[in-house]
């Protein structure tokens, strides 16, 4: 079914997509993740083929993209067992494209989407997660500019980062309606990066902490002004989990495959062990899984492209494909036995890299508070058909 919505066009965008994973992507990524650093060969090559350009418009330098091109994206590029930078695809770029004036999108655009600029969304706060309108983050309105201090923490590609798409009150005792969103050039004095923390999986990404003192940032790199400014990164927010989803589809879809031809060439008890009804019931579940994961990220996209706001059909495929990946990926090393355990059959790196995505992009509790929130608050359906 997803086939047939998706379109000759689209079908070609995939096969281009997987040949691109498997050969450029999926040979390196073991030795990426082994030696904990960015690697510069990684963006260059995604560059290159303009994917980070994904959701830029083509007046842009973009690829002109849709949400459902980056679901076929992360699902590829996941299945090869590599991430992609969703806060620059999405979270910078397309916040940039949505909410941006003509100025803000000639001086920006052209440089996130060839790579030459990389972004980094900065909302969370050491004391600010999940609560994100407690944030204490403050840009006091100067004479031309705004005065930025704050601390951000968990910053995907901070580091490397030469955009910083920042949320910071304007208005104090406002709650999340004192949010503005602000474009900060990271060569602005003032701002530092701190250390690339420790983390469990995701070696191939840097997350720091982002500290602003006495930033001056120009009142022209307002992107959106408070009232609206948090309301409409939620919106955007939507793309970010569907992102978020098709990452972690394409994780379980890779362990599973691993999984599958594990099982038919692994022989115990002089036969292999695909041929035992328990593994066989496994490897099913692990498939219906992966669909019905499918089917949620692709009906918020579809939805999405059309204009609707997809709040809670993405928080809906967030939380089941996380959950339903960090499943599938522990059977899938279940079902190499020992091997499954070792960083030689790669199974456990996807365990790794994908048990991050439940907290990035709001956590699974949150993604229910919204679901909740949209069936008991705005008298939406959850299921019912023809109702959304
Ligand atoms: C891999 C990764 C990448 C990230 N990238 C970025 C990034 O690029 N930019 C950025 O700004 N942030 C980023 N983050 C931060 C991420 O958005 C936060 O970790 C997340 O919002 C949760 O905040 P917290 O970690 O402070 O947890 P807390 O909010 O302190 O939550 C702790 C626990 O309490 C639960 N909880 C909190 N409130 C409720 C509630 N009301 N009801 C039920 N349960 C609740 C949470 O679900 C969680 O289980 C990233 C995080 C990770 C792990």
């Amino acid at each position: 079914m997803i086939e047939t919505l998706l379109g000759d066009e689209r079908a070609m965008f995939r096969d281009t997509v997987r040949r691109f994973a498997e050969s450029q992507m999926m040979p390196f990524v073991k030795d990426w993740d082994k030696q904990r650093k960015y690697p510069a060969e990684y963006y260059k090559k995604i560059s290159d083929i303009g994917f980070m350009g994904l959701m830029v418009p083509e007046e842009y330098g973009g690829m002109g993209g849709h949400l459902v091109d980056v679901v076929i994206l992360g699902e590829e590029m996941g299945r090869a067992g590599v991430s992609i930078p969703l806060t620059h695809i999405s979270a910078c770029c397309r916040a940039i494209a949505q909410h941006g004036n003509e100025e803000q999108k000639k001086r920006y655009l052209p440089d996130m989407a060839s790579g030459k600029k990389i972004g980094s969304y900065c909302q969370t706060e050491p004391n600010a997660g999940s609560d994100s309108a407690s944030m204490t983050s403050f840009a006091e309105m100067k004479n031309g500019y705004y005065l930025l201090n704050g601390r951000k923490n968990f910053i995907s590609n901070a580091a490397i980062a030469s955009v910083f798409i920042v949320l910071a009150k304007t208005e104090k005792d406002k709650g999340s309606k004192g949010i503005s969103v602000f474009i900060v050039d990271r060569d602005t004095p003032g701002i530092s990066v701190g250390k690339d923390e420790e983390k469990m999986g995701r070696h191939c990404s840097s997350m720091n902490d982002v500290i602003f003192e006495d930033v001056k940032v120009p009142a022209e790199n307002l992107l959106v002004p408070a009232g609206r400014g948090f309301k409409e990164m939620m919106v955007e927010f939507n793309s970010e989990r569907c992102g978020n989803s098709s990452l972690c589809i394409g994780m379980a879809q890779g362990a599973y495959e691993r999984a599958v031809k594990f099982c038919q060439q692994r022989v115990q008890f002089r036969k292999p062990i695909a041929e035992f009804q328990g593994i066989q019931w496994t490897l099913a579940e692990m498939a219906i899984q992966i669909q019905a994961a499918r089917l949620l990220v692709y009906d918020a996209a579809f939805k999405a492209d059309r204009g609707k706001v997809v709040a809670k059909e993405a928080a809906m495929a967030k939380k089941f494909a996380n959950e339903m990946s960090t499943w599938v990926v522990d059977k899938a090393i279940q079902l190499h036995g020992g091997y499954g355990y070792m960083s030689e059959y790669e199974v456990e790196r996807y365990y790794r890299d994908v048990r991050g995505w439940s907290m990035g992009g709001g956590t699974t509790q949150i993604c229910l508070n919204r679901i909740a929130y949209e069936i008991l608050k705005t008298g939406q359906s959850a299921t019912q058909p023809g109702k959304d």
